[in-house]
């Protein structure tokens, strides 16, 4: 039997369904209750304090406004966690009106704690899932240079501070080309934080945070998801900039609201800055870039050598025999610039190949084997912030004016050119272009691309002007 309050109920979580969508509804409200209704507060509970607080901080004001469009009188909510020991009825039918014993205990301290007892530490663990550890990615194995100072003494402050230390900077968000160290710093950091036992570092990557919400939401089991997350201290996310699809973000921006506001360090690393992330909403950038972003430029030479010597120190451990002469490190260090796996393949081969021919590491050797690990120097990875102030410099106008809506003859022209710079010398779309210009549209960016390429080919003073430009750019 349906009670008209119960009907009411049913009509309030459909509007909530239809406002904040089935995903988002699922994960957060499917398992929220109606205790009663009195006078003008209505009284609703979940089962833990995590989807409490989670509730009240990102969802408050759409409960609200779903019972006022039943109940216009309505004007306040109150939010209970419930016993864990209070069996979950199906349906619901029977929900009695307020019983003010049950309530008094599931507001207290002791229902809220039993209810986070009942998930067992490892069940967090199957519930999250995290990504394959690689057990020489650590800081002793990794080399410092001129590049990775600031990151790794970053990374090292994180992974040494303890549970309930304030957290310094947060999150910390290194980023990086391919294959110069981050994956490597970010295991470090799980690796040491998890060492001591005391805290919960959790390392996932940023498609395992996607597939794992997506798989725990068609399994029903977000909530264990949820539950796990929340008993993280440390979360480490990889390789961000593969994070897509509208809901695993707004799933991650809760992520990271909730264990920044709730002061638990989280780390991530992706291959550009926050401002680059071009899929992400402009609310999870921001948050982003509120912490502490680092950059770890190319590996310079002597890291290089650094490195090679660490792979060849740690091959030792298992091929006493395997040596490899200065000059022959020496040379890799030289010619193979592009990246740390490159460098890794490298002492691979040669290992490889003196087992196999029970022969010494040789220079000879060497140019042989890592002939295609050696690439033409890489091109500079061209910023849009680059273009503009080379640009401004060039045409003694400002960085803002390039920015701003002025559309005298002396910033436009500047301005289309550095637009035109962007789309030819970045991999970035048109609207990133756009926004990154003050926020112009794409089709005012591609304007500026095809009127600068028509001015181009038929004068000649503005083609010397944009070569000059680019050249600049590239040293
Ligand atoms: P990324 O995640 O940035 O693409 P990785 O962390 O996977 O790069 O690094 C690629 C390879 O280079 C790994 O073998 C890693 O151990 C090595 N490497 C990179 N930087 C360093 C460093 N500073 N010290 C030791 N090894 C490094
Ligand atoms: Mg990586």
């Amino acid at each position: 039997m349906t009670t008209p309050e119960q009907e009411r109920w049913s009509r309030v979580k459909g509007r909530l369904r239809s406002t904040v969508g089935e995903d988002v509804y699922t994960s957060w409200f499917a398992r929220m209750d109606l205790e009663g209704v009195q006078d003008k507060s209505v009284r609703l509970s979940v089962p833990t304090r995590f989807l409490k607080s989670w509730i009240q901080a990102h969802y408050a004001e759409r409960v609200l406004s779903c019972w006022q469009a039943e109940l216009p009188d309505v004007h306040r909510i109150d939010l209970t966690v419930r016993s864990a020991i209070r069996p979950v009825a199906p349906g619901k039918e029977a929900a009695p009106a307020i019983d003010p014993r049950r309530a008094d205990r599931a507001d207290g301290r002791t229902a809220d704690l039993r209810a986070t007892a009942t998930v067992p530490v490892s069940a967090n663990h199957d519930a999250l899932g995290g990504s394959p550890l690689d057990p020489r990615l650590t800081f002793a194995s990794f080399v410092i240079g001129r590049s990775n100072t600031l990151a790794h003494a970053a990374a090292r402050q994180v992974a040494e501070g303890r549970r309930g230390d304030p957290v310094m900077f947060n999150p910390l968000y290194i980023h990086a080309g391919v294959g110069l160290g981050k994956t490597h710093l970010l295991q470090a950091v799980t690796w040491a934080g998890n060492s001591g036992n005391e805290r919960k570092v959790l390392y996932l990557t940023a498609e395992k945070f996607m597939y794992g919400f997506v798989a725990a939401l068609k399994t029903q089991t977000a909530l264990a998801f949820k539950e796990a997350l929340r008993g993280i201290d440390v979360l480490v996310i990889d390789d961000l900039q593969f994070l897509q699809g509208k809901s695993t973000q707004a799933e991650f921006c809760h992520t990271l609201n909730a264990l920044i506001d709730a002061g638990r360090q989280v780390v991530i690393a992706a291959d550009r800055p926050p401002s680059d992330l071009e899929s992400l909403d402009d609310r999870v950038r921001s948050r982003l870039a509120g912490g502490l972003v680092v950059e770890m430029g190319s590996l310079g030479e002597e890291l290089r050598l650094g490195i090679l010597k660490s792979r060849v120190a740690a091959a030792r451990a298992h091929h006493a025999s395997f040596d490899v002469p200065d000059d022959v490190l020496n040379y890799l260090a030289r010619t193979i610039t592009h990246n740390g796996r490159d460098l890794e393949g490298a002492i691979n081969r040669l290992l490889a190949h003196s087992k196999l021919n029970a022969q010494p590491v040789t220079l000879e050797m060497a140019e042989r084997e890592v002939r295609d690990l050696i690439r033409p120097q890489e091109p500079k990875r061209i910023k849009i912030e680059d273009i503009q102030r080379v640009v401004a410099r060039q045409y003694n106008v400002s960085r803002s004016d390039l920015l701003s809506s002025r559309r005298t003859a002396n910033v436009v022209r500047p301005r289309q050119v550095a637009m035109y710079l962007a789309k030819t010398l970045t991999l970035r779309s048109l609207p990133e272009i756009g926004r990154r210009f003050g926020g112009r549209d794409h089709t005012t960016v591609l304007h500026a691309v095809r009127k600068i390429e028509a001015l181009v080919a038929k004068d000649t003073a503005l083609s010397e002007e944009v070569e000059s430009l680019k050249r600049q750019l590239q040293e």
